[in-house]
């Protein structure tokens, strides 16, 4: 079975469309997200504008913010301190990566926690590996949303996370451990690294290398899940990590990409932005 994250997250976004479009009446205004976008990287670009048209579809108020790169960090940060007090903004997300002479740590940390909807801030971060209320990182949510709706029973089962970075695989391995999956979380070092993913019983890949897992790395029947997003070095076209033709017919579950981790992500920036905003609304009452 492959799983569209694209007819997924589209069914999603208009549950949530019905939801907003009944916030007028109920708190006066619908919710407003801000994107700051710094340079003009076009993969930066291309993925602002992705947000952009799910709020639209959704019924979420978007404020894009352009700013050069030559933009001090100073300035970065004054910009994001002033929609912190904002009262009409319920979502700040500055789209990574950012220019090298400013600390993407910094920026994220700037963010108020209440606003992080991205699930970046450290209180955030912190929260999620305590168990406690949080907004959780986009990708890893949609990974769990994913796997629920085409009915895969993740608790006792071997999940094999590739990669370790902060805004996936931690992540989604602390999102798998609470489902009650045996987690193993393999990086760069790990050796012998085919016998560790065949023994997955769902595999999740977020490294960054085009077709990096092969159909050897691949137990049959396994539920893989493929977070890459590579330009194919023989076509140009976009590709996962994962070697989807050889590997579709031997999974029983798989993402395809594009259409698949990706339009998640942006549906649960959407959900987040919403998850902020009742949860402002909550507090003035
Ligand atoms: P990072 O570069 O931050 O992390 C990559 C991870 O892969 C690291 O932990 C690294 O290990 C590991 N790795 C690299 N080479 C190997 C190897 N040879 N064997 C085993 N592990 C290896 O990437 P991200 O997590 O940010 O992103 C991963 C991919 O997912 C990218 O293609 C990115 O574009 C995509 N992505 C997609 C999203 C979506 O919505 N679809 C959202 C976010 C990312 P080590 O720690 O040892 O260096």
């Amino acid at each position: 079975m492959v799983i569209s994250g694209k007819e997924l997250s589209a069914r999603l976004k208009e549950e949530m469309a019905a939801q907003v479009a009944a916030f007028p009446d109920k708190y006066g205004r619908v919710p407003h997200l801000v994107v700051i976008l710094v340079g003009e990287d076009p993969g930066s670009v291309s993925y602002v504008t992705g947000k952009a048209k799910a709020s639209e579809v959704v019924g979420i108020r978007n404020t894009t913010i352009r700013r050069p790169d030559t933009i001090t960090e100073t300035e970065l940060l004054t910009l994001i301190d002033q929609l912190n007090k904002d009262d009409s903004v319920d979502g700040v997300l500055v789209q990574l990566p950012l220019p090298k002479h400013i600390s993407e740590d910094k920026v994220i940390a700037a963010i108020a926690k209440e606003k992080d909807v991205d699930g970046f801030h450290p209180l955030n971060v912190a929260a999620l590996w305590q168990k406690q209320d949080c907004v959780l990182p986009c990708t890893p949510k949609g990974i769990i949303k994913m796997l629920k709706a085409a009915g895969v029973e993740i608790r006792g089962k071997r999940a094999v996370v590739v990669g370790r970075s902060n805004i996936v695989g931690l992540p989604v391995a602390k999102l798998l451990l609470d489902e009650n999956a045996t987690v193993t979380i393999a990086h760069s070092r790990t050796t012998d690294l085919p016998s560790v993913t065949r023994n997955a019983e769902i595999l999740v890949v977020a490294v960054g290398r085009p077709k990096f897992v092969t159909d050897d790395m691949v137990a049959d029947g396994a539920v893989v899940i493929d977070v890459g997003v590579n330009r194919d070095p023989d076509t140009g076209k976009l590709c996962g990590d994962v070697d989807f033709a050889a590997i579709e017919p031997k999974a029983s579950v798989i993402t395809p990409v594009p259409g698949g981790v990706g339009p998640m992500t942006i549906c649960c920036l959407m959900e987040n932005t919403i998850e902020c905003f009742l949860r402002k609304m909550q507090r003035a009452l």
